[in-house]
């Protein structure tokens, strides 16, 4: 009898069907077999193949890691953007109960080169266009002994490591490899998440965390993703597991469209609807880029119906575009990769929905409300519970069967509470109706005079000003309160402004002691290797003051 079985009998229970991702693929190839998968090439062009062909492909690939030695809990790297191979690769590998480790091909090389090393890969299995990383890193990355292109291998070698294409590799291997059959709480996936200091930290998931994170996901609170859906793939599969959607949209058997490399809003417009998408999911940035392609050149939604967005604070403009221009409804999703990664989501509940429109639309742009699986709390400094008020700012913590419980490699380190809750490092409210408001990150906060700022408030207002494209607001030394805010805004190209201009702006939409006492103009903001702002490096360019 198998290890899905073996328990049930004894005890006269229901079945001991183990929770593993592999089940999901073969879920949807067995009775969503023909749903498609459309593919953008690297050419432009797209591919398409079907659940059915790729579980076999990806069982094919299995055989191919078995019989190059690859054995249960070794990790395996995959360095690659959105694309049907890279989806086979995700099943090929958790399937045999290796670990599939998303590389982030954005990260400097020396964050690459550590979190390759302290996972110790054995292989890597990248898209041919990031040969150049691993020429420059396998060098110095003796853990891992072989490389292989999702495509032709553009050499024999990589950084001296074997390398092989992925068609020759599973040309003539088994498609009947065995799946599963391991305990579920066996890793299945691992992902690093760059911390504001020192070295990326390793979050590992395990089978059982991403099936029930899958079904957690699926529920109408959330994705709400049917079989009838088209799902456009758009947050990388090397961001926080693409927020699951490789699970959960397979799991429904939706239809799953994957972007590639082209995330441009030429792209993206071409693809929803080319392939009459009706369900996305991306950080605002990917949006923003979208909607500004599509004013430029006066094109219209016809099929998309819900996008989510998350990854940070959504802006209002945003929602009122998609609602009030294209009629699509936007969920705002809080979470992050120690989640796996999803916590919140703003879909209303039903008391909500009976609220006066311009409630409802003030509760849309905050974080959301959990789900069930996803226990949470906001607490004070000493870990004292706050009210649910609206009002009150506390640390968010969380709890559930898909949060971390210790960083990979540093079990030593406990991260939780004495209730087992998560500090998730980020500042927010929750409100009587259950909607957790992000107001600022733990590390983002300017305590002023023994007051916070949110610095995350202001900068939302400063940047919907119609001169700027991004603004961000920091805390600045000052003798008298310790902190002032200082206020940093890249403008729109060809646009001039003053500093007056965005305080005035600002003006009776803050509290007065919110003001910051500077606006400095930059070129540039700068950016990590997710696409989000990096305050660490903005905090040290201006840690003298508003001089920089
Ligand atoms: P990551 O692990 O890279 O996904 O980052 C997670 C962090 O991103 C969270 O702890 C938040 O600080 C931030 N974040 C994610 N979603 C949102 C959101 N909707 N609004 C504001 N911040 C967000």
């Amino acid at each position: 009898m198998s290890e899905d079985t073996r328990r049930a009998g004894d005890v006269g229970l229901m079945q001991h069907w183990l929770l593993t991702v592999d089940k999901i693929l073969t879920h949807a190839a067995h009775w969503h077999g023909c749903a498609e998968l459309a593919s953008r090439e690297p050419d432009g062009s797209i591919s398409r193949t079907t659940y059915a062909a790729i579980e076999r492909r990806a069982r094919q690939l299995s055989s191919a890691l078995l019989a190059g030695g690859v054995a249960r809990g070794d990790r395996i790297a995959t360095l690659a953007m959105n694309t049907a191979r890279h989806v086979e690769a995700w099943y090929a590998i958790a399937g045999i109960g290796a670990v599939c480790h998303t590389l982030n091909p954005r990260l400097f090389d020396d964050q690459l080169h550590y979190i390759i090393n302290h996972a110790a890969d054995r292989w890597i299995i990248a898209d041919p266009a990031f040969a150049p990383i691993l020429e420059r890193l396998l060098p110095g990355c003796p853990c891992v002994e072989r490389v292989v292109y999702l495509g032709d291998a553009p050499a024999a070698t990589a950084g001296g490591v074997p390398a092989v294409g992925y068609e020759s590799l599973i040309a003539g291997q088994s498609t009947d490899c065995r799946w599963g059959d391991f305990d579920e709480t066996a890793a299945a996936g691992l992902c690093y998440t760059s911390g504001t200091t020192g070295n990326p930290k390793g979050v590992l998931y395990s089978h059982r965390s991403q099936v029930l994170h899958t079904l957690i996901t699926c529920t109408a609170a959330a994705f709400g993703i049917t079989s009838r859906d088209t799902v456009l793939m758009v947050v990388p599969m090397f961001h926080a597991n693409a927020w699951g959607i490789p699970f959960s949209a397979t799991s429904m058997g939706a239809k799953l469209v994957l972007p590639g490399f082209r995330l441009d809003g030429a792209s993206v417009y071409e693809l929803l609807e080319g392939e009459s998408v009706t369900f996305s999911a991306a950080v605002p940035t990917v949006w923003q880029l979208l909607l500004d392609y599509m004013i430029a050149n006066r094109l219209r939604l016809t099929t998309l119906k819900r996008v989510l967005i998350g990854g940070s604070a959504c802006p209002e403009s945003l929602i009122r575009t998609f609602a009030d221009e294209h009629g699509v409804e936007v969920v705002h999703g809080w979470g992050m990769t120690e989640m796996s990664p999803l916590g919140t989501a703003s879909t209303p509940s039903s008391e909500v929905a009976k609220l006066p429109e311009a409630t409802r639309h003030a509760l849309q742009l905050k974080q959301g409300r959990v789900f069930f699986g996803v226990d949470m709390k906001i607490t004070d400094d000493e870990g004292r519970g706050l009210p649910h008020d609206g009002a009150q700012q506390g640390h968010i913590k969380v709890k559930g069967p898909c949060v971390i419980d210790r960083y990979f490699r540093a079990e030593d380190v406990d991260v939780l509470d004495a209730d087992g809750y998560f500090d998730t490092g980020d500042i927010g409210t929750i409100d009587r109706y259950g909607f957790m408001q992000i107001t600022d990150r733990a590390k983002d906060l300017i305590k002023s005079g023994g007051e916070w700022i949110s610095s995350v408030e202001i900068e939302n207002i400063a940047a919907c000003h119609p001169k700027a494209l991004m603004a961000a607001v920091i805390g600045i030394p000052h003798p008298k309160w310790r902190e002032r805010p200082l206020l940093l805004v890249k403008l729109r190209p060809g646009q001039h402004a003053t500093p007056e201009e965005f305080l005035g702006y600002l003006d009776g939409k803050i509290a007065g002691w919110w003001m910051p006492d500077a606006v400095v103009f930059v070129e540039e903001m700068p950016l990590g290797a997710t696409g989000k702002l990096d305050k660490k490096r903005l905090r040290a360019s201006f840690a003298g003051g508003a001089a920089g």
